[in-house]
């Protein structure tokens, strides 16, 4: 029956209407807050800068991590140690007066919410709600609660989140917000559903909670899935459980099926409370729905927020020949028709300005004329940071062929990730054997936003090595393409789906081992990188402009969050419901 009504669609006409509430362990909000650690937090980001651009009803909720992550520093043999980065939130956000308290153990703790107000480029607002617990009347440990991002052990953990899914939840209606999704960003946030089901019985006992009850919140909750690493899921011992959470919400969880192998499992929680979960990339869904073939996983291919990631000299080139390419990302296909000389000119300055960066942290002078290669990430083992060392001579040898190579990494080691803290040592130890007058290695310390800017947008060809299939998607090779810039990588994660050979990057092929996988690498170096890099620069250029065109205007979050609107946020099939609901109420 075709529907009557002739008021215009508005997301508040939904059933239970409202917004979405988004939840993330860590958002990456300003360059100035260490409120993040490293890929998930600026996804996080860039989704709410994106939903502020497009004005979508959206409140995001994380902790206040008033210690921050750590401020990396590497001593001259590449031993890293940390120091915590004290920030003080009045500079940047505004205190709410709201209070609410969520139990911890056997005591009461107090929360309160800082706000901070993103906002989009139209003037809508996203408002960003900092949860904090250093209060008077919380005991000290309490107030430490919120201070250190993915600190402390798994006690400390699962007191934050607590604070981030129970006391998040409480927030929303102390701060009397409407809200009618609740999106978790990763497991981290999962014990919101265990607040949302509490609230469903009336704060009664949850053994009430019955089938309908369940329903209602797997309603209103939403679901993505970030990492294929184990490790990466949380989960939590029963005796932390019961000890933490309490012995009654414990058994309502492992009654529902959320332990596996004898452990909480944050994400199974998460999946047995949503209506829609999804993976980050073609191939983490499917990986995935392997892990947890009990449930339905679909995949929204990860982005990257355009206006934050392109540089100031090849956004001012796009202002001038693609303006529209600000008001819709599609229009950064056009790319394709850009002048050769001005891709060039644009790239040739924000190269510039990295290597003067370079010249200014690490107090080495390089060749703004030289092939540079830039590898920067977390330094997870499985990224395989020291892959391009496998074979040093035949490294010299391409170095000599390109008429000089330069290749800049950063990145950080968790604090208690020993192998990755190696990993650093090893790179930093082959950086200073294997650097010679044609081939120049260079750590960078502290990585964070604005060095993962300058460099993405500054060298010339960004690599990346991944051990198969642990890649959930990768973004910084979509900041990278976001400035024209090529990726060579291996076919992991968001690649899979964003190389075309020779057209925006290369691909490292699959091996059967370290050693085969790096072949390809030097191969690929040697017969097609160096060539077309030493070949006229037209032909880098258009290089440059297929990169755009083609991976500047699918992998931004603009594309990502309107796809999580329309699959996750407010399906088709709730559209519909939406509107037989108000046809039963008209009559
Ligand atoms: C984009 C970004 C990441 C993610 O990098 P991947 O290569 O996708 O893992 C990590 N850290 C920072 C600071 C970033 O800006």
């Amino acid at each position: 029956m075709p529907t009557t009504s002739s008021k215009p669609f508005s997301y508040e006409a939904l059933p239970g209407s409202g917004q979405v509430a988004y939840f993330s362990m860590e958002i990456a909000i300003h360059p100035s807050m260490p409120t993040y650690s490293g890929g998930l937090g600026v996804l996080a980001g860039d989704t709410l800068r994106s939903a502020a651009d497009l004005g979508i009803p959206l409140a995001a909720f994380t902790l206040l991590h008033r210690k921050g992550y750590f401020q990396q520093h590497l001593d001259p043999d590449g031993v890293q140690t940390e120091e915590v980065q004290p920030w003080n939130p009045a500079d940047f956000c505004t205190e709410e007066p709201a209070r609410i308290t969520v139990s911890i153990e056997d005591r009461v703790v107090t929360v309160r919410a800082w706000r901070y107000d993103l906002e989009g480029r139209f003037g809508h607002v996203v408002p960003v709600y900092l949860l904090d617990t250093d209060l008077d009347g919380n005991s000290g440990w309490d107030r430490g609660l919120t201070d250190h991002l993915y600190g402390g052990d798994t006690n400390y953990r699962l007191q934050q989140e607590i604070v981030l899914g129970m006391g998040g939840v409480r927030m929303i209606h102390a701060l009397g917000l409407n809200v009618n999704v609740y999106h978790m960003n990763e497991g981290h946030a999962a014990l919101l559903t265990l607040a949302l089901l509490e609230s469903q019985v009336g704060g009664g006992p949850l053994g009430a909670a019955t089938k309908a009850d369940i329903e209602q919140v797997r309603r209103k909750c939403v679901f993505t899935t970030h990492t294929p690493v184990p490790a990466g899921h949380d989960r939590f011992s029963t005796e932390q459980a019961i000890r933490i959470l309490g012995g009654e919400r414990t058994a309502r969880l492992e009654k529902l099926g959320c332990f596996r192998d004898g452990l909480l499992n944050m994400t199974l929680l998460a999946l047995c409370f949503s209506r829609y979960a999804n993976g980050v990339a073609l191939q983490h869904g499917k990986v995935s729905r392997q892990m947890f073939p009990e449930f339905t996983i679909d995949t929204i291919t990860n982005g990257v927020h355009a206006a934050t990631w392109m540089s100031a000299p090849v956004q001012r080139m796009m202002d001038e020949h693609i303006p529209a390419w600000r008001r819709d990302h599609l229009c950064l296909r056009n790319a394709i028709e850009l002048p050769e000389s001005e891709v060039l000119a644009a790239h040739a300055r924000a190269k510039d300005e990295l290597l003067s960066e370079v010249a200014s942290c690490a107090g080495v002078v390089l060749n703004p004329k030289a092939l540079t290669l830039g590898f920067a990430r977390r330094a997870a083992t499985y990224k395989r940071a020291t892959l391009l060392f496998t074979d040093p001579e035949r490294l010299k040898k391409i170095a000599v062929a390109a008429g000089g190579l330069q290749i800049l990494y950063a990145g950080k080691a968790h604090p208690q990730d020993e192998p990755g803290k190696a990993l650093i040592r090893q790179v930093i130890e082959e950086a200073a054997r294997l650097s010679n007058d044609a081939l120049r290695i260079v750590y960078l310390e502290n990585y964070a936003w604005d060095l993962g800017a300058l460099l993405t947008a500054g060298v010339d060809v960004w690599v990346n090595t991944p051990r198969r299939p642990y890649e959930a998607s990768g973004t910084s090779g979509m900041k990278a393409a976001m400035n024209g810039v090529p990726s060579l990588s291996i076919l992991d994660g968001w690649w899979i789906e964003g190389c075309i050979e020779g057209v925006t990057g290369w691909a490292i092929e699959d091996g059967a081992n370290d050693q085969e996988e790096a072949n390809s690498l030097y191969a690929k170096l040697e017969s097609a990188v160096v060539p077309l890099y030493l070949a006229p620069p037209e032909r880098w250029a258009r290089l440059m402009r297929t990169t755009l065109a083609f991976n500047g205007s699918y992998f931004n979050t603009n594309r990502m969050v309107k796809q999580y609107t329309r699959s996750a946020y407010y399906p088709v099939s709730l559209l519909e419901r939406a509107k037989v609901e108000e046809e039963v109420y008209v009559d």
